[in-house]
């Protein structure tokens, strides 16, 4: 699919994910072209790169260039597999991003002891707490682990000789999560960090930073004024609509403020208690039929919104026997 004149969509499938396919765009060069995002590490999202590539005339040899938005596994998963049979082809990510590369799917044991260590002093129950911390180990998988090329900070221009793209840092959903700006047709390429639909997650937990939710809503703040006539997202479709769709995503996390605030306002509670009683857009499915990997995730969420109140003043942060407990201040 044709986005810009030498612009293309190539729809990835994901076939263990809850959404349907990651978008991997492919910009026209001059020496080479620039791949953004790869998708999953398996057969089935390689051969249909590989399809897609074809039917551009392509194969993977005439990529010069992949930038991953950020390293979770649908967007960096196939990098390592195309390097493999393109070794020429340079990878750039950001710099905060590397570090999570080994942590995440190298060395990946202490992390995990340091989320078991994470979610119990935030009230996850004990005989929760193996499958919870376990929970993100089976996406390594579909991981072919490689290291990037060149690190990318933000504020550079990467050129493919036909199109030249800003990179813009937009930490939140990951810390070194960027987007690229294409200023002459006016594209975004927004990773996940602006969906047409639905919104990413932003989580508090280890490697996140001391306001995971507080760096996104910033990152979101500062594209908002950006001339970008087409929003070409990681997943779901194009769109346009920048400024209302950025609207749209501080007005839910206002909203889940505001709730997040109710439940803890009469007493103190841990973020799983809260999050067990917050209202998640997960239909049919009560608390504790979440898998475990889901009340991670909301657990891990409910924490980001508690400390983004906490930097406002309006939480306060109790330690009570060995957890943390959070109160209206
Ligand atoms: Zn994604």
């Amino acid at each position: 699919m044709e986005i810009a004149p030498g612009v293309y969509l190539l729809r990835v499938p994901l076939p263990v994910s809850h959404l349907d396919y990651l978008n991997c765009y492919l910009v026209e060069g001059k020496n080479g072209w620039l791949m953004v995002d790869t998708g999953w590490y398996t057969q089935q999202s390689f051969q249909a790169l590989q399809n897609g590539l074809r039917d551009l005339g392509l194969d993977f040899s005439d990529i010069a260039t992949i930038v991953v938005t950020h390293v979770h596994p649908d967007h960096f998963g196939l990098a390592g597999r195309i390097k493999q049979v393109s070794p020429h082809t340079r990878l750039l990510a950001h710099k905060w991003e590397w570090a999570l590369i080994e942590s995440r799917y190298i060395r990946f044991g202490e992390l995990q002891q340091q989320m078991g260590g994470l979610l119990r002093r935030h009230g996850v129950p004990e005989p929760k707490l193996p499958a919870m911390q376990a929970a993100s180990l089976p996406v390594i998988e579909f991981v072919s682990i490689t290291m990037p090329d060149e690190p990318l900070y933000g504020g550079e221009t990467i050129c493919t000789g036909r199109y030249e793209l800003e990179v813009i840092w937009t930490p939140g959903h990951s810390s070194g999560h960027i987007c690229l700006y294409e200023p002459t047709h006016g594209l975004l390429f927004s990773g996940d960090h602006i969906l047409p639909g639905i919104t990413p997650n932003v989580s508090y937990h280890v490697q996140s930073g001391d306001n995971p939710l507080g760096d996104f809503l910033y990152s979101l703040q500062k594209l908002r004024n950006l001339p970008a006539d087409h929003i070409l997202p990681a997943h779901e479709h194009v769109f346009s609509g920048l400024s209302r769709r950025i609207s749209e995503i501080l007005e839910h996390h206002e909203r889940r403020k505001e709730e997040i605030l109710s439940l803890i306002h009469r007493e103190p509670g841990a973020a799983y208690d809260v999050s067990s009683r917050t209202t998640w857009d997960i239909p049919d499915l009560s608390w504790d039929e979440f898998p475990p990997q889901l009340q991670r995730i909301a657990i891990t969420e409910t924490i980001a919104h508690l400390e983004y109140m906490r930097w406002e003043g309006r939480v306060r942060r109790i330690q009570h026997e060995g957890l943390i407990l959070y109160g209206a201040a």
